[in-house]
């Protein structure tokens, strides 16, 4: 189509040119016939699509078996952009039955560089991407192009509206960070700590007040300034209202001249919550249908990732025969060729992010920390068990007689035990690190029409470790309940144990994250030793167990990273377990694996002093991790067992502050806790929980929480969104950022872990 159109664009493009740029403090719509309109004319289109009109909107065929996005195109030519202006770009596109979109604005010649780059899959709703940017350069024939290729399949596509707009209207990404007061959403304990945070450039302090639900003030004070905050770069003041004995909802501060979000004070502040961090888990389990009954409708969904490779009748291959990956892949990954002769039933297990892969390393640690959570009820005077028992959560073995908790562990620890290389082949007994797609999938796509190969990756020492660890705890547990399972267990994480010692330094590698999953690489496994070892000792009581205990690093060194522990950092894991379940160690022994407890909460406390946000989370130039709210987490976990331990109510005090900045006393002034408080996180990266991509699919589970601030920002959406940003605000709640919003099993372990303290308070 169009070579007249183009030619005609091309003859006014000066035109409007001169008009841009004589008036670009006002907005300017560059995109011609953005709507349609008028038709066909400007765009244009490559010559495998045949673009018509129908109802009003540009439509186009797309044939199957293109590879890339820009094997089929539609576009407009000879935009005028000025360097260090700044645009708006966005489209609204529909598809039959679905596909993908990128819409980019671009140089019109190799190297084709893009100035904005977003993606949208089409469904047949419609839907609409839109973005902001500052033009690198000056040129009048930029192109606007809408790349439509890349699916295996045909579909149509539909454009109702293109449009790029000029102006000063068109802002750098700001969040949307409501009142200056920031409180905790939720609320608080009628006798816990009551802080807050307020954003003010005022140096001497501000009076504050707290309103009931009538509008009464129940209490007031002055603020405390602090200075400019060092995760968040700007000026704040506390509040201490902690003297409010008052209980109820809807009390509000006043502080700055604004209304705070509202909160409550109640004993019930966290009820449910450690309920819904634990039902995160059900559906995302692969290898069976997940029932509405019992999650919910939205979330029902058939099984993913349990066909047979031989049934081509579904795009699913199938998790319950898996072979290694090729020696051509893994040539890249490993700087060697590996393989294996044999495949392996894997089908089960909880999917472990966003995508389809399901990785033993971070299984393990997710595993333990379900499971801890229920262990340090039976073990700590005055704990509660309640949340744990069955019939307590919404999973399909509620009624069975064994706690749910137990119950969903299972689900993980049976998959963990079938990556187990097999007896006869090369590191029989070490247990394969992970299995994915052989390449990466898009946003949304169910688990059930998931079309890649799956491949097992190999084995490492690390993976044996976790699941020698994981299912050394879970045989104890079991024990009352299924003495059968426990010998399984117990018998699985010795073997894995004894390979692990006898192939010690089997890595994974970063170069084995590049296509299809993430790497979970580690080469520093005397933290998974170490927990391994104690995990052991704890269940068997064998020597041999204790005399690598004792050997170890960690028998008297440091154990809890200040950064927090995490899947690759795990002496923390065993050194909890030995402080807090009953064992073969002296009393002398058990006492100093306290007090290593008890002085890193000191260090953690001391740290969250100097946050005027109140976190537990300091790390080194306050450069904040990927998933660094599930870090801060697992220093509240630690500084809550030393309220266990010691009974002392400023381990309790400090660790339920912690929980506000969770839930909005923060920066960004947003919960991470999808459902809980009044502005929270929702588009966490999903395939499934996709509703931002897909309206027909719903939002990530009440209880899900969010990766959170990430001051490297690894992906391309918070690069364009968040350059430059202090900690605190290098977060957007938006799918396509995986590496600010995530969502894993490991971070809702944690959470969990915590949710059951925090409810018992
Ligand atoms: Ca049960
Ligand atoms: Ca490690």
């Amino acid at each position: 189509m169009i070579d007249g159109a183009i030619r005609r664009r091309a003859m006014c493009s000066a035109a409007i040119a001169t008009l841009f740029l004589a008036s670009a403090a006002s907005a300017a719509e560059l995109a011609v016939n953005g709507d349609f309109a008028g038709g066909q004319d400007p765009w244009w289109a490559t010559g495998n699509l045949s673009p018509r009109m129908v109802d009003g909107k540009l439509c186009a065929d797309v044939p199957g078996g293109t590879a890339n996005p820009w094997d089929a195109i539609i576009g407009q030519n000879n935009i005028a952009v000025s360097q260090g202006d700044s645009y708006q770009f966005s489209f609204t596109a529909s598809g039959d039955p679905g596909g993908p979109v990128r819409g980019v604005v671009q140089m019109p010649s190799d190297p084709y560089t893009a100035y904005i780059d977003l993606r949208l899959q089409a469904e047949p709703d419609g839907g609409t991407q839109s973005g902001g940017f500052t033009a690198p350069e000056t040129r009048l024939d930029a192109q606007i192009v809408l790349q439509v290729g890349g699916r295996a399949e045909p579909w149509t596509v539909c454009f109702s509206n293109a449009s790029l707009e000029s102006g000063a209207e068109v802002k750098a990404y700001e969040p949307d960070t409501g009142p200056v007061a920031r409180v905790n959403q939720l609320g608080y304990l009628p006798d816990g700590p009551k802080l807050a945070t307020v954003v003010t450039d005022a140096e001497t302090a501000l009076p504050w007040r707290v309103l009931d639900a009538s509008g009464a003030e129940i209490a007031a004070g002055e603020t405390t300034p602090r200075g400019v905050d060092p995760s968040a770069g700007i000026k704040v003041h506390t509040v201490d209202f902690s003297s409010v004995t008052a209980t109820g909802d809807g009390f509000v501060l006043e502080a700055g001249g604004e209304k705070s979000h509202p909160f409550a004070i109640s004993d019930d502040v966290y009820s449910g919550l450690a309920r819904d961090a634990m039902s995160y888990f059900y559906p995302v389990r692969s290898g069976i249908e997940i029932d509405g009954a019992i999650a919910g409708e939205k979330y029902a969904r058939p099984a993913g990732h349990v066909s047979s490779p031989q049934d081509t009748s579904s795009p699913n291959m199938g998790d319950n025969a898996v072979p290694c990956q090729l020696p051509e892949s893994s040539q890249k990954a490993y700087g060697e060729p590996w393989t294996c002769d044999y495949i392996l039933d894997v089908t089960g297990g909880w999917y472990d992010a966003g995508d389809h892969g399901k990785y033993v390393v971070n299984g393990g640690i997710s595993v333990a920390q379900l499971m801890s959570a229920y262990e340090r009820a039976l073990h700590i005077e005055g704990a509660s068990d309640a949340a744990f028992a069955d019939g307590a959560l919404p999973v399909p073995e509620a009624g069975n007689g064994v706690p749910d908790v137990l119950d969903e562990a299972r689900w993980e620890l049976e998959f963990m035990l079938s990556m187990m290389v097999p007896d006869g082949k090369p590191h029989a007994g070490l247990v394969h690190h992970k299995i994915h797609d052989n390449e990466w999938t898009g946003i949304p796509l169910m688990p059930h029409l998931d079309p890649k190969v799956r491949e097992l990756h190999r084995p490492s020492t690390a993976a044996a470790l976790n699941l020698a660890a994981a299912a050394a705890q879970g045989s104890r547990l079991f024990q009352p309940h299924d003495a059968e399972f426990a010998a399984t267990l117990i018998a699985a994480a010795e073997k894995a144990y004894a390979a692990a010692k006898a192939t010690p330094d089997l890595y994974a590698t970063v170069e084995d994250g590049a296509s299809g999953g993430g790497p979970y690489n580690d080469d520093k496994v005397d933290d998974e030793f170490y927990w391994a070892a104690a995990e052991l000792f704890i269940t068997t009581g064998n020597a041999s167990y204790r005399a690598d205990l004792e050997a170890s690093p960690y028998w008297s060194g440091d154990a809890f990273p200040v950064t927090g522990f995490d899947w690759g950092n795990v002496s923390a894991l065993g050194r909890m377990s030995l402080a807090t379940v009953p064992n073969g160690l002296s009393a002398d022994e058990v006492d100093a694996a306290r007090q290593s407890v008890i002085a890193a909460a000191d260090g953690f406390i001391k740290a969250q002093d100097n946050e005027p946000f109140g976190q537990i989370y300091s790390p080194p130039e306050h450069k904040y991790d990927w998933g660094s709210t599930h870090l801060f987490v697992q220093n509240a976990i630690v500084v809550s067992r030393a309220y266990d331990f010691t009974g002392d109510a400023k381990y309790r005090d400090a660790a339920l502050e912690a929980a506000d900045y969770m839930f909005g006393r923060n920066a960004l002034n947003i919960s991470y806790v999808t459902g809980y408080g009044d502005h929270y996180a929702k588009n966490q990266h999903s395939r499934w929980f996709a509703n931002q991509a897909n309206a027909d699919l719903p939002n990530p589970p009440k209880g899900s929480l969010a990766g959170g601030p990430n001051s490297s920002i690894q992906d391309p959406v918070a690069q364009r969104l968040l350059k430059g940003c202090a900690a605190q605000f290098c977060y957007v709640d938006e799918i396509e950022s995986w590496s600010t919003n995530e969502i894993t099993i490991n971070w809702n372990a944690a959470l969990s872990q915590y949710a059951a303290w925090l409810v018992e308070q």
